[in-house]
């Protein structure tokens, strides 16, 4: 039996780290600066320590300035509030991440809004949701930003391409369903809602699952030759009870029908913090043109 490409997004996500490491270095040669991202992590989530972790580190390989605000889970929303607006005023940070689940007497909704928009390197502010959504110059979110140019990978001119996206989140659905229409793809959007999703699916050239549900997609609902992008981060427990991740997409069983499939781990989620360096190399250009 043939089997589907296998987009390889670690390797894809170095590719791009090199990149935005060379342009950041020709930044700093011309303006003097070196971009910085600032991440501020609020109490203890194993998940989270690891991606702030990995993020602190790619930065750093890409040259770029990284430092951390490790906040105690009592921290009071306006505390992390004033300390937003104190990475605001300061010109060194040209890029902002709270990571995300804040605590829950903790309005994330409200933290995210007082981020400067032009420091919002996670692209959830509303003004940039706004911009993506008209076609203006925006600050992309970087798991959807991922997607797309995995996408691409396979496909580099998506104009026509039947997409679904299975996901209606603010953070991936959405976004990914906006990139993929700038692309000219004739986009779906579909959630827990839709109706008859097996068949919505097997309608898709592009296949896009952004649900939080381990293994939901089947092979039977992928189109033969379709570019399954799994966006789902799932852990489960696995043969011998031991914990492994996997995604939305039953890996096999796509990689039996489909054309191309991003694996889990190894696709979408390296280029999230590849994507997350470009944003914030973008957002000192901003900044630096909006100075001039
Ligand atoms: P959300 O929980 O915010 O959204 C899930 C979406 O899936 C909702 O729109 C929901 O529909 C829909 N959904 C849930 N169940 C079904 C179902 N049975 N059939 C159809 N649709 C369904 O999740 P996120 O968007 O934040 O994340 C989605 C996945 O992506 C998760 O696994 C997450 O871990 C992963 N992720 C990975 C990242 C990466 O770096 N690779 C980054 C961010 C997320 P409705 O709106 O109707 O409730």
């Amino acid at each position: 039996m043939t089997q589907a490409q296998l987009i390889n997004g670690k390797a894809v996500a170095e590719d791009l780290v090199t990149e935005v490491g060379r342009k950041a270095a020709a930044f700093t040669a011309r303006y003097g600066v070196i971009p910085g991202l600032t991440v501020v992590l609020v109490g203890e989530n194993a998940a989270s320590e690891v991606y702030v972790r990995n993020k602190v580190r790619t930065t750093k390989a890409a040259g770029m300035n990284s430092n951390e605000h490790r906040l105690p889970a009592e921290t009071s929303e306006a505390d992390l509030l004033a300390l937003v607006g104190k990475l605001n005023a300061d010109s060194s940070v040209h890029g902002i991440l709270v990571q995300l689940p804040l605590p829950a007497h903790v309005d994330a909704q409200k933290v995210l809004n007082a981020i400067a928009p032009e420091k919002d390197v996670d692209g959830f502010h509303p003004m940039n949701a706004g911009k993506l959504a008209t076609g203006e110059k925006a600050l992309v979110p970087c798991t959807p930003l991922g997607s797309v140019m995995l996408a691409k990978r396979v496909h580099p001119n998506l104009s026509g391409m039947e997409a679904v996206i299975i996901g209606r989140s603010n953070i991936v659905g959405k976004p990914v369903a906006q990139l993929l229409l700038m692309e000219n793809c004739t986009v779906t959007i579909a959630h827990s809602r839709s109706r008859d999703l097996e068949a919505i699916c097997r309608r898709a050239d592009i296949l896009v699952a952004a649900v939080g549900r381990p293994e939901m997609v089947r092979g039977s609902w992928i189109k033969p030759g379709a570019t399954v992008i799994d966006v789902g981060i799932n852990r489960i427990t696995g043969e011998k009870g031991k914990s492994k991740l996997v995604g939305d997409v039953h890996f096999a069983e796509a990689m039996a029908v489909a054309g191309a499939v991003t694996p889990v781990p190894g696709g979408v989620g390296p280029m999230t913090i590849a994507c997350l360096l470009s944003n914030t190399l973008d957002a000192a250009k901003m900044q630096m043109a909006a100075k001039a």
